[in-house]
């Protein structure tokens, strides 16, 4: 545990936090604009039901990838939370060492592989 490089990963962890907040702001004007009054009306001028279909799926994409954004940033919290405690790299669920590889792979990872899909799949 000692040989793990914190401060590569704190580092990490926030330039991933900084990309994903300008996302986050992306998706988030996306869905802002989607509700104002005059791009509805523009939208449905023609009031083509196909055309509202794909608004309608755009927008609950956008949600969810907003949703998404806010859950890794949630991730990334509790990561860096982890490196101020001295835990990170080691499983929230179980306690056991999360791989390196893992760790490389997605630096917010604050559960083990087999915690994670015990997680995901419950
Ligand atoms: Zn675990």
């Amino acid at each position: 545990m000692s040989s793990i490089n914190l401060e590569k990963y704190r580092r990490l962890l926030v330039e991933e936090r900084e990309r994903i907040l300008a996302n986050l702001d992306d998706v988030e004007n996306d869905i802002s604009d989607a509700d104002t009054p005059g791009q509805y009306e523009l939208a449905n001028y023609d009031n083509h039901p196909a055309d509202m279909g794909t608004e309608t799926f755009i927008k609950a994409r956008d949600l969810a990838v907003r949703d998404n954004f806010r859950d890794i940033i949630g991730r990334i919290e509790k990561a860096l939370d982890k490196i101020d405690r001295g835990t990170y790299g080691t499983c929230d669920r179980c306690g056991r060492e999360i791989s390196t590889e893992r760790l490389n792979a997605i630096p917010h990872a604050i559960y083990c592989v087999d915690c994670q899909d015990i997680i995901e799949s419950s």
